[in-house]
């Protein structure tokens, strides 16, 4: 099993194939999903099913190719970090050579929201009115980002979010995957950390163990141990806090982490409204580390502050 497979049993994928075998497919089509490997997967899934006539089937000449980052016919962009109005430019001039090994020829943009709306703006003519055979395929995070007049020329598809079921039959830690949301790139990225276990134990030890303000500095210095880790940190123990809730709502087959005995031997000590809290310190907590403020001392405070509503809101 490998990813592009389980791209071509999806929904989204199947629709694109019935378009592509009626001729009904878009030459313009902005693919949208917070996962970005994932997009470019997809898009990779998509060249396929172009070239090969309705079928990416992976092991004729045109999807070996495309798997191996080496057919003529697609493109790639943007060249550096960002598009830039000069990839655009070159877009443009190539969309008018013909294909040299497929009947079609295909530029994938990635990200086209991270970049300048100059850059954007050249391509608008050419998602108008493609050149015949030629199909393009962007992706994006967040299509608010993308300028409307992109928008509009393209069909857009936000891509679901993959099964767990599915993730797990290429990503093996279980954790990762819990943790990845239905994003198999996170959950790939995830799987490579190697303190992910450890980052995930001390999360949750803030909430199961820590009882008494004196024991404040010994999780402040657990939590800061894994400095790169901090938002990961952050992201668990905002998950502990949903699966506690999930645990008092009697909906106990949707906890997420697998610490729920743990979780659960300790739920009583905090109130519904208590939790409520921790979320919104937690995120108060984030936007600190996004903006690099004093960052020891903004933990010691949101350690304290979970005593504090734990006690208050009894
Ligand atoms: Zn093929």
């Amino acid at each position: 099993m490998n990813l592009i497979n389980i791209i071509k049993g999806t929904k989204d994928f199947k629709m694109l194939e019935k378009e592509a075998v009626e001729g009904t497919l878009s030459q313009a089509i902005l693919l949208q999903t917070k996962d970005s490997f994932y997009a470019s997967e997809f898009a990779k899934a998509l060249s396929m099913l172009i070239l090969d006539g309705g079928k990416a089937c992976q092991t004729c000449e045109n999807c070996q190719k495309i798997e191996a980052g080496a057919h003529p016919d697609v493109k790639k962009y943007p060249l550096k970090e960002k598009l830039l109005v000069s990839d655009s430019e070159e877009i443009v001039s190539e969309s008018f050579i013909r294909p040299i090994f497929a009947d079609k020829k295909i530029f994938i943009i990635e990200n086209i929201d991270n970049s300048m709306d100059s850059a954007q703006n050249k391509l608008l003519k050419t998602l108008e009115e493609p050149t015949k055979n030629v199909y393009l395929i962007l992706t994006c995070a967040n299509s608010e980002m993308v300028l409307p007049t992109i928008r509009s020329r393209c069909n857009k598809i936000q891509l679901e979010k993959l099964e767990k079921s599915d993730i797990l039959k290429l990503v093996s830690n279980r954790l990762a995957v819990s943790l990845c949301d239905g994003y198999i790139g996170k959950a790939i990225a995830l799987e490579k950390s190697k303190n992910l276990e450890d980052v995930c134990e001390k999360a949750v030890s803030v909430l199961c163990d820590m009882k008494h303000s004196r024991e404040v500095l010994k999780f402040s210095k657990q939590i800061l141990d894994n400095k790169s880790d901090i938002m990961l940190t952050l992201e668990i123990l905002a998950i502990a806090v949903e699966d506690m809730l999930k645990i008092k709502s009697g909906k106990e087959s949707l906890v997420r982490l697998p610490f729920k005995e743990r979780l659960s031997l300790v739920q009583s000590d905090y109130s519904v409204r208590a939790l409520c809290e921790i979320a919104l310190l937690l995120e108060k907590l984030s936007k600190e580390k996004v903006y690099n403020i004093n960052f020891t001392l903004a933990i010691e405070n949101f350690l304290l502050n979970i005593l504090e509503v734990k006690y208050l809101c009894k």
